[in-house]
């Protein structure tokens, strides 16, 4: 899939849309989701033009996959939840309800999640 440049993430990142900034470095940023499911829901996503994991695991430098990894790790320590528990979940493509084009990382904590289910 191609990679859209009007989708919404791709506005947040250039500043068009506002967002509710938890976190930004040189490759990532990490904001509050707009229609929390969980106390802490936070999305965390790459600053590249990046669809899903299958691009981003193929073309992204070593340095950015590092910092999306290092960023879920930072958000959750920074929002308290670390202790207790989080997830850590991310939806791909049409089978995934991939809702936003642009790849990105949700966090949920801060209360005792639902089992998992496909
Ligand atoms: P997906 O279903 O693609 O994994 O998740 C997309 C997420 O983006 C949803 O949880 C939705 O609430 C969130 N979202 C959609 N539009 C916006 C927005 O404009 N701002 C923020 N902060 N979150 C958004």
């Amino acid at each position: 899939m191609a990679y859209d440049p009007d989708n919404i993430f791709a506005k947040i990142l250039r500043g068009e849309i506002p967002c509710t900034k938890v976190y930004e470095d040189e490759h990532t940023l990490a904001f509050h989701d707009i229609n929390p499911q969980a106390p802490t829901h936070i999305l965390v996503v790459p600053k590249g033009p990046y669809v899903s994991w299958t691009d981003f695991s193929q073309t992204a430098s070593d340095a950015e996959i590092a910092a999306l990894v290092r960023t879920v790790g930072l958000v959750a320590r920074e929002a308290g939840v670390a202790e207790e528990g989080y997830r850590v979940l991310s939806n791909v493509g049409v089978n995934g309800n991939q809702e936003v084009p642009h790849l990105h990382i949700h966090v949920f904590g801060g209360r005792r999640l639902g089992r998992m289910v496909p």
